[in-house]
C-alpha cells in the first residue's frame, strides 16, 4: 500500500508473512505464529473477510478458482487470457459478474450459475437485479437463475463441469466460485469478543474488549443513521473506518457514521451505489433504465435509504445528502430529472 520505506519513516514495525494466533484480552497482550508476545495498550483488529467456500462434491479439483488475493486475480487472469474457454461461474453477485465481465473481455463462453431470480437479489432486488441480468445476456453471458450447484466433475483431477438441480452438467474449463465473502473472526471469537456476523462494535469502534478496537470488513459496527449493527464490505468502508478507528484509539470523540458507498464496472456500466437499500423498500427510477443511464432509489416511508447511479456522474453528494437528510421526498420530484437533487436534500 505505501512504499517499503514508508513504514520505517512513520515508526511503523510491518511485519508480513505473520499471523496473529492467541489474543489475551486480560493480559493486553496478542501471540504471533512466531511464538512472540505482543504486548498493546490498544489493538484494532482489521482481519478482513476470506471468500466463502461452496461445500460440494468435486470442490478441491483444479481449475476451481475463488477470488479474494492478488494471486487468485493472476491465476484467472492466465486463465482467461488468449480466450476460448468454457468459464462457468457460480454466483451472480459483485464477484461473479465482474469475473463475467472480465472472462468475455478475454474472449471466453461464460456460463453464471444463480440460485436467486435475479443477479444480486439480496443487495438490489429483483427490479435493478434484472438489469444487470439484461446486461450479461446482452454480452453472451449464459446466466442460469434458480439454479443450484450439486457438484463439480472432473477427470484426472481437473473440472471439467459443473452439474446443477436443473442440468445435467455444463461443460467447464474453469469454475469461478463467487459466492460471497465470510469475515475473518476465528482469533476475536477465542479470545471471547462478542462476535455476530463479524465482531460487533459502538458507533465509536470499540468492541466488548477494554482497549480493542475494529474496522473494515470484519466490524460490525453500530451504525446511527441506520439504528443498527451494519458490516460493509467495501472498500471506501475500509479506507474511512481506518482513520475513524484511530481517532477512537486516541481517547477523540468518534461516532463513525459514513453513508456505506462502493462501485463497479462491467462492460460499459459504470455504477456507484450509497447507502443501505431494504427487502421492502418501494424503488424508482430517474431516467429509464432501458437507455442505460439513470438513477435508481430505494426508499422506505417515504425517505430515500440508498441510491444508485448509473452511467450518471458526480451525483454521490447529493444522494448521501439525500439518505443523511432522513427527509420524505415526493417520488415525483425524486424520478423527475428536471429537479436538481440538491434542492430535494436541502
Ligand atoms: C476481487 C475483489 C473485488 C472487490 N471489488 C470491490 C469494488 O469494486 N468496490 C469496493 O468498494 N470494494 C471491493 N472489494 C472489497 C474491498 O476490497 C474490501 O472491502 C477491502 O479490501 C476490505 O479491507 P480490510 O482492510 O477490512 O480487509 P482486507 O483487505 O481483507 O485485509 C485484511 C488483512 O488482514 C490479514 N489477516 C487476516 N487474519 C490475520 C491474522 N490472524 N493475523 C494477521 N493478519 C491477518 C489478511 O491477510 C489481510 O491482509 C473487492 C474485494 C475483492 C476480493
Amino acid at each position: 500500500m505505501h512504499p517499503a520505506d514508508w513504514y520505517g519513516q512513520h515508526d511503523v514495525d510491518l511485519r508480513t508473512g505473520v499471523r496473529a494466533t492467541h489474543l489475551d484480552t486480560a493480559a493486553h497482550r496478542l501471540t504471533l505464529d512466531t511464538g512472540e508476545e505482543l504486548p498493546y495498550a490498544k489493538l484494532l483488529l482489521a482481519t478482513g473477510s476470506s471468500a466463502r467456500r461452496i461445500p460440494v462434491p468435486g470442490a478441491d479439483l483444479d481449475g476451481v478458482r475463488y477470488l479474494r488475493t492478488l494471486a487468485d486475480s493472476d491465476r484467472l487472469l492466465a486463465d482467461f487470457s488468449g480466450g476460448g474457454k468454457r468459464v462457468v461461474i457460480v454466483g451472480a453477485g459483485w464477484i461473479g459478474l465482474e469475473v463475467a465481465a472480465a472472462a468475455r473481455h478475454h474472449g471466453n463462453e461464460v456460463t453464471i450459475v444463480e440460485p436467486q431470480p435475479t443477479p444480486l437479489h439480496a443487495v438490489l432486488g429483483p427490479e435493478m437485479g434484472r438489469v444487470f441480468a439484461r446486461l450479461h445476456r446482452d454480452h453472451g453471458v449464459d446466466l442460469f437463475t434458480d439454479t443450484v450447484v450439486r457438484e463439480f466433475r472432473g477427470a484426472d483431477g481437473r473440472v471439467t463441469g459443473v452439474a446443477t438441480d436443473q442440468f445435467a452438467a455444463l461443460e467447464a474449463d474453469v469454475v469461478v466460485v463467487g459466492v460471497g465473502a465470510a469475515p475473518n473472526v476465528d482469533l476475536p471469537a477465542a479470545a471471547g469478543l462478542e462476535v455476530d456476523n463479524g465482531i460487533i462494535t459502538d458507533d465509536a469502534l470499540r468492541t466488548s474488549a477494554p482497549d480493542v478496537f475494529a474496522a473494515g470488513d470484519v466490524a460490525s459496527s453500530f451504525h446511527p443513521l441506520y439504528g443498527r449493527q451494519v458490516r460493509v464490505e467495501h472498500w471506501a468502508n475500509a479506507l474511512n473506518a481506518g482513520p475513524a478507528a484511530a481517532r477512537s484509539m486516541l481517547g477523540q470523540q468518534v461516532s463513525y457514521d459514513r453513508v456505506p458507498y462502493f462501485f463497479t464496472d462491467q462492460y460499459d456500466l459504470g455504477m456507484e451505489y450509497s447507502g443501505l437499500g431494504g427487502p421492502g423498500d418501494t424503488v424508482v427510477t430517474r431516467g429509464n433504465p432501458d437507455d442505460g443511464a439513470f438513477i435508481a432509489f430505494w426508499l422506505a416511508d417515504g425517505r430515500v435509504t440508498a441510491g444508485m447511479n448509473v452511467n450518471v456522474w458526480d451525483v454521490t453528494d447529493p444522494i448521501q445528502a439525500l439518505i443523511r437528510s432522513r427527509r420524505a421526498v415526493p417520488i415525483a420530484a425524486l424520478t423527475d430529472a428536471d429537479t436538481p437533487l440538491e434542492r430535494l436534500a436541502a
